[in-house]
């Protein structure tokens, strides 16, 4: 009778969820109004057929730095 493989160290995952983790997209972009990287607001721009299109928005100038398309097969839902 053979002793089975040794097994491997058990890890427990860390069940913590920081806040700042839920939503991992980005919530910082450079501004070049504003001249530095500024807290953004995101808005539906756009429901394409292969998926929906989001702006960035500087919350302090309104300047539009930055743009996503988020498709179909990336959400989670
Ligand atoms: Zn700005």
């Amino acid at each position: 009778m053979r002793p089975g493989p040794p097994k491997p160290p058990f890890f427990v995952a860390p069940q913590k969820t920081r806040p700042d983790f839920q939503d991992l997209e980005a919530s910082e972009l450079f501004c070049p109004k504003c001249r530095k990287a500024v807290p953004v607001r995101k808005r539906l721009l756009l429901v394409l057929p292969e998926g929906d299109k989001f702006d960035y928005i500087c919350s302090f100038c309104s300047t539009p730095v930055g743009s996503k398309l988020e498709k179909e097969g990336d959400r989670n839902s």
